[in-house]
């Protein structure tokens, strides 16, 4: 990035996993960066990580995003930004079966605040995270952006695809806003500081956290959820993709709508798999942690998990060519940098 500006970046959810790692990407790239969160998820420690690993404060305001007047007042009255990166959203697939109002409510209303803002304001760009969990069980693999989405199956997929749809038909109607939504595959990892990281509350659903406290010995045994797919070795394809690549695959997104101006109506909305392009299978990963990071991870063959698609993976060629952005940490290092901010939050070593 040219190196005369010190552009603002709000960044809503930014004490979350994602929101952490992109707030450092971003400052170390030559931004500033105000954080928006209400902590629903998060906690203060991690954005004093943030400010660890980059060597100064970061301004933090604690807003519920759903909150108009709120965020009215505290954030975009306050603060010059003319870029928004939008992480603030529940993500437990699980839980929003269960409770799918509560997801409806907070992942829609936040995502209204923030584009009815956008627009009172002037603030020109958006970066959406989005899922690949918009892709069902595809077809056919790897999927491409063109891949048709399939009906959610659950109401946090629903809220990433009606999001979309929603930022879409928002930018199509305002000539000043753009917008790129980043449908990420599984992030992954920690910063290799392991200053910050992932930090679930409760028990994971997630595999990678549950990996890293089985070995911890917080959790007895991982359960490997299905080994009857149709796959080589039976367990589920993913594509995991570093948490520091992913960080950077949307200051590439601010950079692309900060210093290129959209060509035609079609740029103003975007969308990029954010991938590795590489299916790896439970197992796999499950022996390449024990592996990298000597340490055993017992675990048992448990029923598949209701809800699970079998395999997915992204093509990245769009984010590889369009963005320049291509994924560039190893799993084995991914893997490592993960065990390391396990061990750093439990006081082991
Ligand atoms: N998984 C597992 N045991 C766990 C958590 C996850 O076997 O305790 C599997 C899950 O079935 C899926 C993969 O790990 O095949 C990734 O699951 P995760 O919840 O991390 O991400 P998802 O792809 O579901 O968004």
């Amino acid at each position: 990035m040219a190196s005369n500006k010190r552009k603002t970046v709000l960044v809503a959810g930014g004490a979350g996993y994602i929101g952490t790692h992109t707030t450092v990407e971003l400052i170390e790239a030559g931004y500033d960066v105000v954080i928006a969160d209400n902590l629903s998820n998060a906690d203060l420690s991690a954005v004093q990580g943030v400010e660890r690993i980059v060597g100064r404060s970061v301004p933090f305001v604690q807003v519920d995003c759903c909150d108009l007047d709120a965020l009215r007042q505290e954030v975009f009255e306050k603060y010059p930004f003319d870029s928004v990166i939008h992480f603030a959203a529940y993500k437990a697939v699980g839980e929003s079966v269960a409770e799918p109002l509560k997801y409806f409510r907070n992942n829609l209303d936040s995502l209204l605040s923030v584009l009815t803002l956008m627009k009172e304001f002037e603030v020109h760009n958006l970066v959406f995270s989005s899922s690949a969990t918009v892709y069902g069980q595809p077809d056919e693999l790897p999927a491409t952006e063109q891949t048709p989405r399939q009906r959610a199956n659950s109401p946090y997929g629903l809220t990433k695809q009606m999001s979309e749809d929603m930022i879409q038909d928002t930018v199509a109607a305002i000539p000043f806003m753009r917008a790129i939504a980043l449908r990420y595959f599984n992030p992954i990892g920690a910063h290799p500081s392991a200053w910050i990281g992932e930090l679930p509350k409760g028990v994971p659903n997630n595999l990678v956290p549950f990996i890293t406290q089985t070995a911890a010995g917080v959790r007895k045994e991982l359960a490997i959820f299905g080994d009857d797919y149709a796959t080589p070795d039976g367990s589920c394809l993913r594509d995991y993709i570093d948490v520091v690549d992913l960080a950077r695959a949307h200051v590439v997104a601010v950079d692309r709508m900060v210093e290129l101006p959209a060509e035609d109506d079609r740029q103003r909305y975007e969308i990029f798999n954010i991938g590795t392009g590489r299916p790896v299978s439970v197992l796999e990963l499950v022996d390449l942690f024990e592996r990298v990071n000597g340490v055993p991870v017992p675990h048992r063959i448990a029923a598949r998990r209701p809800g699970d698609v079998e395999k997915i993976w992204a093509a990245t060629d769009k984010a590889n060519e369009v963005l320049g952005w291509r994924a560039e940490r190893e799993l084995g290092d991914t893997l490592r940098a993960a065990w390391a901010w396990e061990k750093r939050v439990r006081g082991l070593e």
